[in-house]
C-alpha cells in the first residue's frame, strides 16, 4: 500500500493524464469482493495523518476489509507505470440487477471496466446486463479471467484444455462487443489478449498475468498452470511475488482506459442530453477545471459522523470549500461544507478537487443519488443528466412497525436515510392507518432492508406479509368522455389509448422525458414511435409512471390559465387508476375538447380535478381494462438429474422457462419467467426439489397483464385490502350527467 501526503495526490489529481475511473463488473460470486480486496490490499492509498492509526487497527483483517468494501463508494488506488504515478478511483457498481438504477448511475461515473469472469461458469447473464449498459454508456470493458484454479483443481483441464477454455470465454465477451458496442469503438475495444487487454489468474491467490507482462516477467501461463497442478505451495508464494494480480490489472487499466480528458469528449455527447456547442458542453467535453462547476452525484451515504456525503463525479469546473451550488432536481441552493478526496477506503479533507475526479461533498443533504450539482451561475440553462431511469421498480410493499412503539421517531429517521441512499426504496405513510410502508424491488430488497434497519440502527420490526404492487391500464383506444365539474361551469372532453410499447420504452429509458425540448422529443417519437409529429408537439406531460397527457385543443379560452392545475388532475388521477386504486402506466390521454369558466374563481382545483379525472376513468374502464403485475427473471443453476422437479416448480407457478442451456459437467442453467405474486416460500420449493442444490437469482423483467381468468379476482382482492366495496366501479360512475 502507499503512503501518500493528500498533496502529493492532489498533484497528481491537478492533470487528467495520471487519473483513471474505473468500475469492476461481475456476476454476483464471480470476484468482484475479492478482486477490490486484492486490489485494495496492494495498491490502496493511505495518507500519513492514517497510516499510524490503521497499523494499531490491524488494517489487514480480513472482516474489517470486507465490511469497507462493501461500504465505501469509491477506492482510491495508487499505480506507477512506466515509471508514472497514476491515481486510480475505483467506483463501485454494483452487479446485482435488482439494483439497475444504481448500475447506471455508477456507469456514468467510470470510463472503464474490468469484467470478472469466473473461469469455470463463463459469461452469466448479470456480467451481460451490465456489460451491455456499460457499452451504451462508452465505458471501454477489458477483462479478468479469474479462478483458473477451479480449471486445474476442479476439473482437472490439461493446459491445452484451459488455454482452450480462456479463448471460448474471450470469444463470448468480445461477442457481447460486437453486438453492443457502437461502430466507431467496436473495432479499438474488442478485447486482443496480445495487447494486454485481458488478465488471467485467480483473485483468490492475487495472482495474475497478462501476455505482455508474461513476457516482461518470464512467466508462462503454464508456469501457472504447473503450480497448481503439482499444488505446488512455495512455487504459488512465489508467484504472489512475481505475478501479483495487481499489476496486471492497475497496468492493463492505465494503458487502455481512457483518462477523463479523453473519455469525457466522447461521452459526454452520450450520457448528457445538452447542447453540447455551449459553452457548459465545451467545459465539460473537455474536463475544463475553470469552467462551470457539474458534479454529478452517483452516491448519498449517511455518516454518523459527518452526515450526508455525496459522492460523484466532476464533470468540469472545480468544487472548493464554502462554494454555493445549484441542486438542479432538488431546486435547491446548498453551501459546501467540505470537501474530500478517497485515499483507499477513507475521505482525506482538501480544500478543492478540480474536474475529472471523484469527490465526496459534505453539505449537499438535499442532493439525491442522480442528482446534478452545478455552478449558481448556470442554474437556469443546465441541462441535468438524464433523469434516473426506471427499469427496475418497486413491486414489493410491507408495513412496518417498532417492536419497541418508543422506537417509533428511531424508525422514522432511519427508513428516511435509508430511501436517501437507496432510491430504489420508497417509504410511504399510509394516512388512514398511520402505518409505515416499504416498498422494494424484490423480496430479497427488503430483505436486506430489514437486516440493515437492524445492524445499522439497532432497530427490530414486525413486518405485514409482504404485497405485490400492480399497474392498471386499458387496452384499447376509448371514445371521448365527457367531464364536467362539480359546478357543472367547466367541461372536459378526454379520451385515452395505450401508449405503444416503443413510446414506453423510450420513457423508461429516459430518452424521453417531460423536461426534454419539445420539437427533439416530438422527433424521437415520431421517428422511433410511429407518433403522428403534431400530436407528439402537444404532449404536456408525462409522469413517473411512463403516462402521458396531450392538448389536442385549439382556441379554448382560458386553457392556459389553467393548464397547470389540469396536468395536476391528470398526475393525480394517475396515481390511483379507477379498477383497484393501484398507479395507472402506459396511458396516453388526449384533451379533445374544453369548456373552461371566465371567473377564476370558479375554476379552481376543486373544479378541474375531477373534471380531469372522471372522464379518464369512465374511458378506461370502458377500454377493456385491467391490471398489470410484476414479471421477474429467474436464473436457475443445478445439476441435470433436477430438471423435472425444478420445471414443474417454475410451471406451477404461471411461469415460463426461457431456454436451458448446459454449463459444464452435469450442471445446466435454466432461464425462466415468472410472476412476482406467484415467488413466496420459491426458495424453500427449489431447495428441496433440488435437494438444495440449486443456485438462482431473480432480476425484475417487465410489467405484464394478469391473466383475465384471475383479473377481477385480484382487483376484488386489492380493494378489500384498501378498505373499498369490492366490486370495482362501472364507467357510468364517472358519468356526470
Ligand atoms: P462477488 O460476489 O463477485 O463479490 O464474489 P466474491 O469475491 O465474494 O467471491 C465469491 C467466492 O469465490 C468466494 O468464496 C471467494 O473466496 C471465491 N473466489 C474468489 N476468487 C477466487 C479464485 O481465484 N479462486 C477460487 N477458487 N475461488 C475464488
Amino acid at each position: 500500500r502507499f503512503v501518500k501526503s493528500v498533496d502529493q495526490i492532489l498533484k497528481i489529481m491537478n492533470n487528467p493524464e495520471q487519473i483513471r475511473n474505473v468500475g469492476i463488473i461481475a456476476h454476483v460470486d464471480h470476484g468482484k469482493t475479492t478482486t477490490t480486496d486484492s486490489l485494495l490490499a496492494a495498491a490502496g492509498l493511505i495518507s500519513p495523518r492514517l497510516a499510524g492509526q490503521l497499523l494499531a487497527m490491524d488494517f489487514l483483517d480480513i472482516e474489517q476489509k470486507r465490511q469497507m468494501t462493501v461500504k465505501a463508494a469509491n477506492i482510491s488506488l495508487y499505480h506507477e507505470f512506466e515509471g508514472k504515478p497514476y491515481v486510480i478511483n475505483l467506483v463501485d457498481t454494483p452487479g446485482h440487477v435488482d439494483f439497475t438504477g444504481k448500475v447506471t448511475r455508477s456507469l456514468r461515473m467510470i470510463d472503464g471496466a474490468i469484467v470478472v469472469v469466473d473461469a469455470v461458469e463463463g459469461v452469466m447473464t448479470q456480467t451481460e446486463t451490465v456489460l451491455r449498459q456499460a457499452l451504451e454508456e462508452r465505458v471501454r470493458p477489458l477483462l479478468f479471467i479469474n479462478k483458473v484454479d477451479r480449471l486445474i483443481k476442479e476439473l482437472r483441464m490439461s493446459p491445452d484444455d484451459i488455454k482452450q477454455r480462456f479463448i471460448e470465454i474471450i470469444k463470448e465477451v468480445n461477442n457481447l462487443i460486437e453486438t453492443y458496442a457502437e461502430p466507431e469503438f467496436k473495432k479499438k475495444w474488442l478485447l486482443d489478449p496480445a495487447q494486454g487487454m485481458v488478465a488471467f489468474g485467480s483473485a483468490k491467490d492475487a495472482i495474475g498475468l497478462t501476455v505482455p507482462l508474461s513476457r516482461k516477467k518470464g512467466v508462462k501461463i503454464d508456469d501457472l498452470i504447473e503450480v497448481y497442478t503439482k499444488g505446488d505451495k512455495e512455487g504459488l508464494e512465489e508467484l504472489k511475488k512475481k505475478i501479483p494480480l495487481h499489476e496486471a490489472l492497475l497496468d492493463m487499466v492505465v494503458k487502455f482506459v481512457p483518462n477523463p480528458r479523453e473519455a469525457q469528449a466522447y461521452r459526454i455527447p452520450k450520457i448528457w442530453r445538452g447542447e453540447i456547442n455551449t459553452d457548459i458542453g465545451k467545459a465539460m467535453m473537455s474536463a475544463d477545471p475553470d469552467g462551470p462547476v457539474v458534479f454529478f452525484v452517483c452516491d448519498m451515504r449517511w455518516d454518523p459522523h459527518a452526515g450526508f456525503v455525496a459522492t460523484g463525479r466532476v464533470f468540469s469546473g472545480t468544487i472548493y470549500n464554502g462554494q454555493e451550488l445549484y441542486l438542479i432536481n432538488s431546486r435547491v441552493v446548498q453551501r459546501v461544507l467540505q470537501v474530500g478526496i478517497y485515499m483507499g477506503p477513507y475521505r482525506e479533507v482538501v480544500d478543492r478537487i478540480p474536474a475529472g475526479n471523484v469527490a465526496a461533498v459534505l453539505g449537499l443533504d438535499q442532493s439525491r443519488a442522480g442528482e446534478t450539482v452545478v455552478d449558481v451561475r448556470i442554474k437556469d440553462v443546465m441541462t441535468p443528466f438524464e433523469r434516473m431511469r426506471y427499469i427496475s421498480e418497486p413491486v414489493v410493499t410491507m408495513a412496518v412497525e417498532p417492536k419497541k412503539t418508543t422506537d417509533l421517531t428511531k424508525l422514522i429517521d432511519a427508513l428516511k436515510k435509508m430511501s436517501i441512499e437507496d432510491p430504489n426504496l420508497v417509504v410511504k405513510i399510509n394516512e388512514e392507518t398511520g402505518e409505515y410502508l416499504i416498498s422494494g424491488m424484490g423480496h430479497l430488497h427488503l430483505e436486506i432492508v430489514l437486516t440493515l434497519l437492524k445492524e445499522r440502527f439497532g432497530l427490530e420490526v414486525d413486518t405485514t406479509p409482504p404485497t405485490i404492487v400492480y399497474r392498471e391500464t386499458a387496452r384499447e383506444k376509448s371514445k371521448i368522455f365527457e367531464g364536467k365539474s362539480p359546478n357543472k361551469h367547466n367541461r372536459f372532453y378526454i379520451s385515452i389509448e395505450p401508449l405503444n410499447e416503443e413510446t414506453i420504452r423510450l420513457i423508461q429509458e429516459g430518452i424521453v422525458s417531460e423536461d426534454m425540448d419539445t420539437h427533439k422529443r416530438a422527433r424521437i417519437l415520431r421517428d422511433q414511435a410511429g407518433w403522428d409529429y403534431d400530436e407528439a408537439r402537444r404532449i404536456w406531460a408525462i409522469d413517473e409512471n411512463i403516462n402521458v397527457f396531450i392538448d389536442m385543443t385549439s382556441g379554448i379560452q382560458y386553457l392556459r390559465e389553467v393548464r397547470d392545475t389540469i396536468i395536476q388532475g391528470f398526475r393525480l388521477a394517475m396515481r390511483e387508476g379507477p379498477l383497484a386504486a393501484e398507479p395507472v402506466r402506459g396511458l396516453k390521454v388526449i384533451l379533445q375538447d374544453a369548456v373552461i369558466h371566465e371567473d377564476p374563481a370558479h375554476r379552481g382545483p376543486a373544479q378541474i380535478y375531477p373534471a380531469v379525472r372522471n372522464p379518464i376513468f369512465a374511458a378506461m374502464l370502458s377500454s377493456r381494462p385491467t391490471l398489470l403485475e410484476p414479471l421477474q427473471k429467474i436464473e436457475i443453476k443445478f445439476p441435470m438429474d433436477y430438471l423435472g422437479p425444478i420445471s414443474s416448480v417454475i410451471t406451477k407457478r404461471r411461469g415460463r422457462i426461457i431456454n436451458v442451456t448446459h454449463m459444464i459437467g452435469n450442471i445446466v442453467k435454466m432461464l425462466a419467467e415468472m410472476p412476482v405474486a406467484e415467488s413466496a416460500d420459491l426458495a424453500n420449493e427449489l431447495r428441496s426439489a433440488s435437494a438444495g442444490k440449486a443456485f438462482w437469482g431473480t432480476e425484475f423483467s417487465r410489467w405484464a397483464p394478469v391473466p383475465d381468468s384471475m383479473l377481477l379476482d385480484i382487483v376484488r382482492k386489492i380493494r378489500q385490502r384498501k378498505g373499498l366495496k369490492p366490486e370495482p366501479p362501472s364507467p357510468d360512475e364517472f358519468i356526470s350527467l
